[in-house]
């Protein structure tokens, strides 16, 4: 298909969500995923949407929800003299409560930007006489990297690579989000990065339990929309069901490989979201057969954070409550070059999409 057809399609599949819209309530729908919040922005979708279908932002940014007691951990690790940090670069600038890896490696800590976790292998190799430890944060997209590596040290025998995991669940949290009766959501676009590994099957008591639609959706604009097509066709004939509309790569079991590395090295752990709290069962630990790779097991560390009193409100952000335009200090104190919560760190921070592509609608949780 080329560029006119593609946008004829888009234009036909707008006048569909309007028609399918046309005398239904208000509707919200939430992207789950930053991807998905990015290439909204920038194919304009949200501007395309009729008055009363509005598209909220949840905690699908990996940076975004990592919590500052786990960055007061790394940066604590990070300034011992026997350790080596290696990470993605846009942790460095995630504010612990106190400071940030930026500010520490500036002081001399030994941090490396890697691309994959797999890179962290030949740091550990040249460097025998150091404990190198691999900042796993992410979702089930990158989690099996971080497991795979794992199992590619305990193979090489590397005796000094560990992980500092604080890799988490999605399903775990759209139920949190549903039991929370501050948020109110009437479907959501699901993440097609995750459902990769994990299969669609992870999100079908969205239906089941809450009568809840989901499309799980590809990145490019017409399948955003054609999903958007989906969920307002659910709406109208008052079904929930989970579909896929990312059929060329996820499948219903998801990657069985994938999934499998995943069950052997991790179980699933409560964890702390960063300005939504506890979330049962949402994280990742490795299981007893592979704690020698856990740097908490190996060099526990007890590191106090501070309760800090701000006004960033990425925790409402998150949940879909408010817009990054509700927080005071988004645009004036609180900038990408100058993040005072993490939302805007990341390219694919809730804040940071914002700030660069702006928005005509911001209406929502008014
Ligand atoms: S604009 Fe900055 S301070 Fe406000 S919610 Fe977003 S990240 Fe937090």
């Amino acid at each position: 298909m080329d560029k006119k057809q593609e946008r004829e399609l888009a234009g036909r599949m707008v006048e569909e969500i309007q028609r399918l819209a046309e005398g239904q309530g208000k509707l919200r729908f939430m992207e789950v995923c930053g991807t998905h919040t990015v290439s909204i922005f920038r194919a304009g979708i949200r501007q395309l949407l009729p008055e009363n279908v509005e598209l909220v932002s949840g905690p699908g940014c990996p940076v975004c929800v990592t919590a500052d007691d786990y960055m007061d951990l790394a940066i604590a690790y990070a300034k011992r003299e026997d350790v080596i940090i290696t990470t993605f670069g846009d942790m460095l600038k995630v504010p612990g409560s106190r400071s940030s890896l930026g500010e520490a490696m500036a002081e001399g800590a030994d941090i490396r930007i890697v691309y994959s976790p797999l890179d962290s292998l030949q740091v550990a190799k040249d460097n025998p006489g150091k404990k190198v430890v691999f900042l796993a944060v992410g979702f089930e997209t990158t989690a099996p990297t971080a497991a795979a590596t794992v199992l590619a040290a305990e193979q090489q025998g590397i005796g000094n690579l560990y992980l500092l995991s604080a890799q988490k669940l999605v399903p775990p949290a759209l139920r949190m989000l549903l039991n929370d009766p501050e948020v109110h959501v009437d479907g959501f676009l699901l993440p097609g990065h995750v459902a990769v590994v994990t299969g669609t099957e992870v999100f079908d008591f969205l239906a089941e339990e809450y009568h809840m639609p989901g499309i799980v959706t590809g990145f490019e604009p017409l399948e955003i929309l054609r999903s958007l097509c989906r969920l307002l066709q659910q709406k109208r004939e008052g079904r929930a069901e989970v579909g896929n509309e990312y059929g060329s790569v996820v499948r219903k079991e998801g990657n069985p490989v994938s999934r499998r590395i995943l069950e052997q090295v991790y179980e699933p752990v409560d964890a702390n979201w960063r300005g939504i709290g506890r979330i049962e069962k949402s994280g990742l630990r490795m299981k007893e057969a592979y704690r020698q790779f856990d740097i908490r097991q190996v060099l526990p560390l007890a590191v106090a954070s501070v309760q800090k009193k701000t006004a960033c409100r990425c925790g409402e952000v998150l949940r879909g409550i408010v817009t990054p335009y509700d927080c005071p200090l988004f645009g004036k104190a609180c900038v990408p070059t100058h993040a005072i919560g993490p939302c805007m760190v990341s390219v694919e921070g809730v804040c940071a999409a914002w700030y660069k592509y702006g928005s005509g609608r911001f209406t929502y949780g008014r």
